[in-house]
């Protein structure tokens, strides 16, 4: 593992942190747990969506995407450093996310020329918003009994069934979308994955307020809505393996090493500013062997990342890393916003309404949203079993 940058990195490292510097927005720093400060939900997705076109106008979105699809063939290190300098300059994770990094990596894999060429330069640039349509009530974890169904009829499908926790239908245009085509083949085999088009008629959205008290995730309900077949990514009845190349992409995006280091040096922020005891929390025992407790886990999991972004920069191919970063990172942000709430007392509960809040509201939304990260992607149980059967080689487990 070489820790030293070569030049051409430490340039593309300070182009970028000096570009950010000018062009993020002060307003776009606010934690997701603040008050929403006079705006509205539609300001506030227009903001977004403006802030994800000046990035990429600056060829800061889908750095790794190559050049033909409207990347830049940046290296997996100029995406690290990318990622770190965005965490450091407190950007808002981007609003097109489930498109940059999750549906157009898999069009570039799996797609036609027709579809890149129709969904991906949408996708950069935010005009087009994305959703997933995986999971329903009865098939999570056991994604493959998904019972939703696609039903040909000429040129089209004729979706019918529901999903749950599609996070963003509420604003997403487009859904990426798993659904039973061949009622007959073996489980995993007549699965299809579809895009579909969220105006199409026939489609109901219905928003689910979580704890941060934000209709984050929704029901989706299809009834006879009618989708063309060359919608279709990957062919038909080959849905379980292109699902799986977008769950691969989802879990490197929840596992932020970047953003659970940030987490960590505001906790120590906060260990520094309150007291026990009468002197500054960090300076009391119990305290400082529970903070070097989680540093020494931020600090494996720091190298651990380091060692992985070596092995791919040595060509190797990607096994069970994102599975483990996944489940570490989501773990330990939890760990830490708690230890953030312990520190804070009763201000560390304050939230939206209140005019006291601490560091705006950031540490109980983290607490409780961080909390959603450990299930949503696949949940820690989940990441466990693949870490273990196809990682450590350990036989699977009787149920
Ligand atoms: C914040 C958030 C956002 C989400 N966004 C989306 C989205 O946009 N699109 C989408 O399709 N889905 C989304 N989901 C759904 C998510 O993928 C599922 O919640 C997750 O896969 C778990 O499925 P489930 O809720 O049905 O739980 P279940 O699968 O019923 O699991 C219940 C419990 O049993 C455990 N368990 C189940 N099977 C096993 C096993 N084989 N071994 C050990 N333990 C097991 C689980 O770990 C869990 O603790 C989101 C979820 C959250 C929390």
């Amino acid at each position: 593992m070489d820790l030293d940058l070569a030049p051409e990195d430490e340039a593309f490292r300070d182009g970028a942190r000096a570009w950010l510097a000018k062009h993020l927005p002060k307003t776009a720093r606010r934690s997701r747990g603040g008050e929403p400060a006079g705006e509205t939900p539609g300001d506030r997705l227009g903001a977004l969506k403006a802030w994800q076109r000046t990035l990429y106008g600056a060829g800061y979105v889908a750095l790794g995407w190559p050049r033909e699809h409207g990347g830049r063939a940046g290296t997996p290190m100029q995406q690290t450093l990318l990622n770190e300098e965005l965490v450091r300059a407190r950007a808002p994770g981007l609003v097109g996310m489930m498109g940059v990094q999750m549906v157009g990596p898999t069009l570039i894999h799996w797609g036609t020329d027709v579809q890149r060429r129709r969904h991906l330069p949408k996708i950069l640039t935010a005009e087009e918003l994305w959703c997933q349509g995986y999971s329903e009530p009865g098939s999570g974890s056991d994604l493959a009994s998904l019972k939703t169904t696609a039903r040909r009829d000429g040129d089209e499908f004729v979706v019918n069934g529901q999903k749950i926790w599609t996070s963003n239908a509420q604003i997403a245009d487009w859904m990426f979308c798993l659904v039973r085509t061949d009622p007959d083949a073996p489980k995993h085999g007549g699965i299809s994955y579809l895009l579909i088009e969220m105006k199409t008629p026939g489609i109901t959205v219905r928003p689910l307020i979580q704890m941060t008290k934000d209709a984050g995730f929704n029901e989706v309900f299809f009834d006879d809505v009618r989708v063309p077949v060359e919608n279709v990514i990957g062919g038909l009845g080959n849905g379980w393996a292109v699902a799986n190349t977008t769950l691969m992409h989802e879990r490197n995006m929840l596992g932020s090493t970047t953003q659970t280091q940030s987490m960590f040096e505001g906790l120590l922020r906060v260990a520094r500013s309150v007291t026990r005891d009468g002197r500054p929390a960090s300076e009391h025992e119990a305290v400082r062997q529970r903070l070097a407790a989680l540093k020494i886990q931020v600090e494996a999991m720091r190298l651990n990342a380091y060692r992985n972004l070596t092995a791919t920069l040595k060509g190797r191919k990607p096994g069970i890393e994102a599975s483990v970063t996944k489940l570490v990172t989501c773990e330990l942000n939890h760990q830490i916003a708690a230890t953030a709430l312990e520190l804070l007392g009763p201000y560390g509960a304050l939230y939206r309404g209140s005019k006291h809040l601490v560091d705006d509201a950031f540490w109980p939304y983290e607490w409780m949203f961080s909390l959603g990260l450990i299930i949503g992607g696949g949940t820690a149980q989940i990441q466990k079993n693949i870490i273990a059967q196809r990682g450590l080689g350990l036989p699977r487990g009787k149920s």
